[in-house]
Parts: C-alpha cells; structure tokens; sequence
C-alpha cells in the first residue's frame, strides 16, 4: 500500500523513495507526494531525479486504487532509490483554490440553503455549481463579504480523521449529506476543518490558515439550468 504523504503533510515539496512496480510509462513507489487528479483538483506536476538523471511527470492517477506517476522519459527499474520533486506554485494554487472551495461552499450552504452540484479547481481561478440557488448582485456581495471575513479572521484549517459515530456527533445534519455518499466500507473518515465556518469530509490537499488564501473575487456566474448557477472566482 503507498504511503499518500500529501494528506498528512501537503507542504511538501520534495522527497526520497523507492519504485516498487513499474510499466510501460508509469511507476509506482513506496511513498507519494503528488496528489493524483480527483474531487475536482487537478494532477500534481514535478520531476523525479535518480542515477543523475531528472524525468518531468506528466500526470499522476489513482486506477483501481493504486496511484501511478506517468513518466516522460526514462522509466527506472523496480528498487531504484529516487527524489521526486513538486512543481510548487502550482500545487500551492491548488490547495488555496481547494480550501476556498469549501469555504464558499460552505457560506453558499448557510446562507442559502444551496449545495455543490459540481466543481473544478483551476491554478487561477475556480468554478462550483450550485443548486438549488439564483443568487442576485446583492447575493454575491454578501457571499464575497463573508469569505473576506473569514480570511481577515485567520482561522486555523484543521486536518484529522475521525470515525463516522464522532461524525454524526460533530457535523450538523445538513453537512452530513456531502459523508452519506461514502461507502460504508470506510470506516476512517478524514475531515478537513475550517475552524467556526466549515467541517467536511475531503481527501484533497489543503492549506493551514485562511489567511493564506488572500480575499474572494467572483468574476462571473453563468446558469447552468432552471435551479443551478456557477459561480466563477478568483482569489487576489
Ligand atoms: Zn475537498
């Protein structure tokens, strides 16, 4: 079983391990730290580096539970010790754009009673649909408003894992909804917390405190149906 770093420390950049199976374009390791595409946040980039050679990663997937790192060059033989390096910036985009999803989910929630329908998590902006909710200008306003607040407060982003009995005690029924979609199979429920606004459940990559996300822009909405609208933002 890979040991998935990233979700116990997502600011790492670099780190040693071995390859423990291999094909044609792609290798498996020991260790990860590259977040594999999924949930809406896009595959980590980077290189590896082994033998005095660096080969760039061009995507890492999660198949059948497994996650592979497909290479763009030379694939090194089982057992080999490598280095493999993130390409920062762009991870770090993710995981502010990934925390300020939940946020916004979670106002939008609150506010308006409305849930996530669908979202995408880009490096300069990012998208969620929303239903049921036609939001006015005066809407937006206040949403944006509330995000500020909540990045000017700097609230602490809290990782842990929990059993679904403390779940059901802990999250309000309403938020519980997004867990109910969880096979019961999984027993360990891994909760991302931004403290006084949001709890749910998530396996993506996050950042440490608001106040690392930097205030909301929304751009744009568009309407994806009679009851959905996407919200399009950006963080400044
Ligand atoms: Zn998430």
């Amino acid at each position: 079983m890979i040991e998935c770093v990233y979700l116990q420390d997502s600011y790492l950049k670099e780190l040693n391990t071995k390859v423990t199976e291999s094909g044609e374009n792609y290798i498996i390791t020991e260790k990860t730290i590259f977040y594999p595409e999924g949930g809406g946040q896009p595959t980590d980039l980077g290189t590896i580096s082994f033998d005095g050679k660096e080969v760039p990663i061009r995507k890492v997937k999660k198949e059948s539970g497994i996650i592979k790192h497909y290479l763009d060059g030379e694939i090194p033989a089982i057992g080999t010790e490598i280095k493999m390096k993130l390409k920062w910036d762009r991870r770090y985009a993710h995981m502010k754009y990934h925390t300020a999803q939940h946020l916004v989910a979670a106002i939008v929630l609150d506010l308006y009673k409305a849930e996530v329908a669908g979202n995408q998590i880009n490096e300069d902006s990012s998208r969620l649909d929303f239903r049921p909710f036609k939001p006015t200008q005066e809407d937006l306003e206040k949403i944006t408003e509330k995000f500020n607040k909540a990045v000017d407060e700097k609230k602490e982003v809290k990782i842990y894992t929990t059993d679904r009995e403390t779940m059901n005690r802990i999250i309000p029924l309403e938020r519980r909804k997004l867990f109910e979609r969880l096979p019961n199979s999984i027993t360990e429920i891994r909760i991302v917390e931004i403290v006084d606004y949001d709890i749910d459940p998530c396996a993506g990559t996050h950042i440490k405190n608001t106040e690392e996300l930097g205030h909301i822009k929304i751009l744009k909405t568009e309407n994806k149906g009679a009851d959905t609208t996407r919200i399009i933002f950006e963080l400044i």
